[in-house]
């Protein structure tokens, strides 16, 4: 049986202790002199188990343990301890910190989307929150704040044509290093490979966790002030929030791609288009809803249909389509710009301007169309592409024409999105105080980020809900932290 004393234990592994040893405090979680006691939490015979005794604590080594270090965590840990320096910040991440920041955008990190300066239209690329964020939540810290931020701790953006801000280094890990690097200056500490897996409230207004490392079997038990939970979509993340007294919007894939199986589609594969408008229908709805149409690029993969207008019907759709078993009935029209009436006009024009062309080698250029597309056209119709132009009838003319405005796809299920994925459903946003992020169930929890019921459009929005969910709740914790101090303390704060 090992036993070994607290000190023993926490100082392998606990990178805290070293950072409260630079602000010249003592520790938080870190019991003086308790005695180990083992077997309280685990059943097994070799568990190590760690208590805390706060009692003797001063308010002013409060305690922030954030679970999570991912952008929300991270950046929700730093904006804390800049508000209250004299907080203890403990981030507790069960693997690496910033993972999903190293491989979003494709390894380049989409941090967020610099053109939507107006908060209403912002709102809008949130399928899960697009009512409650037009209020303060961007106002208090939107992609502007983040820019800032992010050149200020000397980070250079730039932004692409689509609004997309990314690292001048196109590397995500410009990303990561400010931040780590922002993190150790302020001394938040992360410790990694740690779970945190149980919460409970104490009845002294506290939280009592339990910390646990994945590979031995060893246990924490750290009573904290304040908990900010940024778990992203982990189901330990929703489970510590049901503990702690909430519930789970259910938790449904968004931003993925559309399965069709079309092998003629198939052979179009890498095929873009600049500009359709694309409407879904299912069968679970009765009605069309406006969310279910969206105009924009779309692109031909090997198994379907993918680019930002799918994105986005995935999106605003994901709910009802995780129901409708990712079946459902996509219509197409490829040239939204122009009417029946005229797509009729440009194509009878055509025939008499080229009859004696064969159907295959000639279309109308206005169309902006490449020639394997039009083969497709012309395939679906059931049309062969050797007779000339002249000895078309108008009346295929009208099918061809109607086919282009209104292309039927059936999809038959979901698949992936490499460059972002997100998670619809978690804390449902009416159980918590958007203002402060405070749950409105139990005073001092705080959420930001994924883990809550909302999910943004592709193009930095996801990241940019973590980041402004992260500062507010930060700074909230950190002005808590900073209320109890004497007077004189609270001068060296930076609110
Ligand atoms: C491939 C990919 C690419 C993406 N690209 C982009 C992009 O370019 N732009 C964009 O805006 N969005 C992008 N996203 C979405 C974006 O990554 C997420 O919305 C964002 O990371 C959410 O941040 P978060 O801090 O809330 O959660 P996460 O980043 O998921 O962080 C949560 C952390 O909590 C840890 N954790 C969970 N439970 C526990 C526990 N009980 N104990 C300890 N640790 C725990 C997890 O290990 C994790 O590290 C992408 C997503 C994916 C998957």
């Amino acid at each position: 049986m090992r036993i070994a004393s607290p000190r023993g234990i926490l100082s392998a592994g606990s990178v805290f202790f070293e950072s409260s040893a630079v602000t010249g405090k003592r520790c938080g979680f870190l019991p003086p002199n308790s005695k180990t006691q083992k077997g309280k939490f685990t059943p097994t015979a070799t568990a190590l188990v760690v208590q805390s005794s706060f009692q003797q604590q001063k308010s002013s080594e409060e305690l922030l343990v954030v679970v999570g270090a991912g952008a929300a965590g991270v950046y929700g840990a730093i904006r804390a301890k800049t508000v209250a320096p004299h907080l203890n910040v403990l981030v507790i991440e069960k693997g690496k910190p910033l993972s999903k920041v190293k491989i979003s955008g494709g390894g380049r990190c989409n941090v967020t989307n610099g053109h939507c300066s107006d908060n209403m239209i912002l709102a809008e690329h949130y399928p899960r929150g697009h009512r409650e964020l037009r209020g303060s939540f961007f106002s208090t810290h939107g992609p502007l704040d983040t820019m800032a931020w992010f050149s200020d701790h000397g980070v250079k953006l730039k932004t692409e044509s689509d609004g997309r801000v990314f690292p001048f280094s196109d590397s995500s890990s410009s990303i990561i290093d400010c931040l780590m690097s922002e993190a150790k200056q302020r001394g938040v500490s992360i410790q990694t490979g740690k779970v945190l897996t149980t919460a409970s409230p104490t009845n002294r207004g506290k939280f009592l966790l339990k910390i646990e490392k994945r590979s031995i079997d060893y246990v924490e038990n750290v009573e904290a002030d304040y908990v900010l939970i940024a778990s992203g979509s982990s189901k330990q993340g929703y489970d510590l929030a049901t503990q702690l007294g909430h519930s789970i919007v259910d938790p449904v894939p968004s931003l993925f791609t559309f399965k069709i199986h079309d092998s003629r589609l198939a052979e179009l594969s890498g095929v873009t288009f600049p500009k359709v408008r694309a409407r879904l229908k299912l069968e679970n709805l009765q009605r069309n809803i406006p969310q279910l149409t969206h105009e924009g690029p779309m692109l031909v993969t090997h198994w379907g249909l993918s680019g930002p207008v799918i994105l986005r019907l995935s999106a605003w759709g994901a709910r009802h389509l995780c129901s409708a078993c990712y079946a459902g009935t996509l219509f197409v029209d490829f040239l939204p710009e122009t009417h029946l009436e005229g797509l009729k006009a440009i194509l009878i024009q055509h025939k008499n301007q080229y009859p004696k062309q064969k159907l295959f080698n000639s279309f109308p250029p206005s169309f902006g169309i490449v020639k394997r597309f039009w083969k497709y056209i012309l395939d679906r119709e059931g049309m062969s592409g050797d007779i000339l132009w002249a000895s078309i009838s108008n009346n295929s003319l009208i099918a061809i024409a109607s086919l282009l405005k209104q292309c039927v796809f059936e999809v038959r299920g979901k698949g992936q999105f490499k460059d972002e994925f997100v998670t619809a459903g978690g804390v449902p946003l009416s159980e918590i105080s958007l203002n402060t992020m405070e749950s409105k169930i139990r005073p001092h929890l705080f959420f930001a980020g994924e883990v809550l019921n909302v999910d943004g459009l592709t193009g930095g929005f996801n990241f940019q809900n973590a980041w402004s969910g992260g500062y507010i709740a930060g700074t909230s914790i950190g002005q808590l932290a900073v209320e109890d101090l004497p007077e004189m303390k609270k001068v060296e704060c930076q609110i």
